[in-house]
């Protein structure tokens, strides 16, 4: 019997809070900008990797919905609540791409009453149906070989289906990014990176993103071009890994990502990200910096 909870972020008994960041998180609760506190959670993600205390500060945000409060000056957006960081406590859909946060995982009360509950999930092997794909009438794991039944509480799966692209890479070195169509802006870069390097080591790498022809410019051309002018350490070809993506409304991207090498000063980055973008008929000078906030 497979179990279904293999990427779920497991929390302990006792969480242990992060004072700073609680309080930080909880003022913006109190004016309404979640959209706001849901960045100081994944900028903290970023940084420091799983902590149970930030996932206890961002589960009622990501559950809240636009219409329940009145109050609510910046809502969490959708790019927010599907970011690959939050993957590990969230729910999945084994039959659909559906996936939601269920707060029951913070709830130590043994008896649960839920109303009209977003999903089930087998009480055995956490095998998780969404509401639209659960059929009431027959509560029966589908799961082979399991004989629990699906109900709540309905704890995280994490989200196979929405892991990341490079996990297993390292420490980043750098991450280059060719775009076709609209150039990609600071909030879509760190979106990018988010997903192909979610728990990596990024501090202190170099971000190129240019604007490239997808189909007739091979991406190890660009790379060479950039361990030629010392942008990307000697090897980078074999450090890196290339993935596709199309960004809704703006055009196909494709990121390269190389991890650092194991020895030399790049193995040991440290300190802000540097962000270069630039468009293909722009001089060396025309290029716009930026750093990202840290
Ligand atoms: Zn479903
Ligand atoms: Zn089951």
């Amino acid at each position: 019997m497979a179990q279904n909870d293999v990427e779920a972020f497991r929390f302990p008994e006792d969480v242990v809070p992060i004072p700073g960041l609680t309080v930080e998180v909880d003022q913006l609760w109190d004016q309404g900008r979640f959209g706001t506190a849901v960045d100081v959670l994944l900028r903290f993600l970023r940084t420091y990797g799983r902590s149970a205390a930030a996932f206890r500060l961002a589960l009622p945000l990501l559950r809240a919905t636009r219409t329940a409060d009145a109050n609510l000056v910046e809502p969490v957006t959708d790019a927010q609540r599907a970011n690959p960081y939050f993957a590990p406590i969230a729910t999945e859909c084994a039959r659909c791409q559906a996936f939601w946060y269920s707060g029951h995982v913070l709830v130590r009360e043994h008896r649960m009453a839920v109303t009209n509950p977003i999903g089930s999930q087998c009480d055995s092997c956490r095998y998780s149906l969404c509401r639209d794909c659960f059929t009431p009438a027959d509560s029966r794991c589908p799961e082979e070989g399991c004989a629990g039944a699906l109900g709540v509480p309905v704890l995280p799966t994490g989200r196979p289906r929405g892991l990341p692209a490079n996990r297993h890479t390292e420490k980043i070195e750098h991450v280059a990014i060719r775009w076709e169509g609209e150039p990609t802006g600071i909030g879509e870069i760190t979106r990018l990176l988010d997903l192909a390097c979610t728990w990596q080591d990024f501090a202190g790498i170099r971000v190129t993103s240019r604007e490239s022809d997808l189909d007739t410019e091979p991406g190890d051309l660009v790379l060479a071009a950039c361990e030629l002018d010392g942008t990307v350490s000697p090897g980078a070809l074999n450090r890196t890994r290339g993935l596709r993506v199309d960004s809704p409304g703006l055009g196909r991207r494709e990121l390269l990502i190389t991890a650092a090498p194991r020895t030399g000063p790049a193995s040991r980055l440290t300190g802000p990200i540097t962000y270069t973008v630039a468009r293909k008929t722009q001089a060396p000078q025309g290029r716009g910096w930026f750093r990202r906030a840290t």
